[in-house]
């Protein structure tokens, strides 16, 4: 249990990057220097050690430190599943497992029907914008198919996109944010409507698209993560973000996320402070903020068979 505006609350953090060793060795390979520990001194951050379970246990560390339940854990490269996988298998009650996958790559349909079967993982996140392809390229059908068989949720990143991480270690981000429409995912929302499909940021910088498509899609929930500096190209603060959301979308499909990575940052408290406060400020009721902050996640990923 958390301390929050409304007294003690359970808190579940629908947005968490799990920054594996594996995830490191690619970025050091991009960087051309030798291997994840050589990254170090380039970002004064910690670098893990190879057993993702060691990593693991720093975040329940960090998570009990501040009384949070669960944390969603993403596998933030294409193929660093296993890593993520390691963690939940680990500590199954307080991890939930997301990782990203590449369409464009020939194994993405094997690792989404090796997720499908594996309990630790619970949410495939695509990155359009990332890998430069369509949300509704045909190459995504037989992988939303066995998303939508196995009771995976679909994490789509939409609108703006900038990697903190490659910026300081200079590295280029040739994305094109041509892919980045949340008005894409309607079609494939609709075509798939057992699947619950999540879209951060509110919509990172398109909260009317995403508004518009949560608002005729049913199947679509919205996370509240980061610092949500999108809201500078709207002249909007998360007060006005919430009401919005809470208007069109409503508490039962908005998940609290703070989109924290790094050690030694840990998890971001400041990002939960500014939430709990602008949604208090709305005057919201503590069970809505239950919802939001803890219960909606849970609820997102009941496997079919736990389904009332
Ligand atoms: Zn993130």
């Amino acid at each position: 249990m958390a301390q929050t505006p409304w007294g003690e609350l359970p808190i579940s953090d629908a947005h968490v990057h799990f920054f594996s060793h594996n995830f490191y060795a690619g970025l050091a390979r991009q960087k051309k220097v030798d291997g994840a520990e050589a990254l170090a001194p380039l970002l004064h951050w910690d670098i893990p050690l190879p057993d993702p379970t060691a990593l693991a246990s720093r975040w329940v560390a960090e998570l009990d430190r501040h009384g949070i339940t669960r944390a969603a854990l993403i596998a933030s490269a294409p193929g660093d599943e296993q890593s993520v996988s390691a963690a939940v298998a680990a500590h199954p009650d307080r991890f939930f497992g997301y990782f990203m996958i590449d369409p464009t790559q020939p194994d993405a349909l094997e690792r989404v029907k090796a997720a499908a079967a594996n309990p630790y993982l619970h949410c495939v996140c695509l990155f359009p914008a990332m890998h430069t392809y369509s949300i509704v390229d045909e190459r995504l059908v037989p992988i939303l198919e066995t998303a939508s068989d196995g009771g995976l949720a679909v994490f789509v990143h939409c609108g703006a996109l900038s990697l903190g991480i490659r910026k300081k270690l200079g590295l280029p981000s040739q994305f094109d944010l041509r892919f980045s429409n949340p008005l894409a995912l309607h079609p494939v929302a609709l075509h798939f409507p057992k699947i619950r499909f999540v879209v951060p940021h509110f919509g990172a910088g398109l909260l009317r698209e995403t508004l518009m498509l949560a608002d005729l899609c049913p199947n679509v929930c919205l996370d509240t993560s980061s610092t949500n500096h999108w809201m500078l190209y709207e002249g909007l603060d998360l007060r006005a973000v919430y009401r919005r959301a809470l208007d069109v979308v409503g508490a039962e499909r908005l998940l609290f996320g703070s989109d924290s990575s790094f050690f030694p940052r840990g998890w971001n408290e400041e990002i939960f402070r500014q939430q709990t406060t602008a949604l208090y400020e709305l005057g919201i009721e503590r069970e809505q903020a239950s919802r939001i902050f803890h219960a909606n996640l849970e609820t997102l990923h009941l496997r079919p068979s736990e389904k009332p």
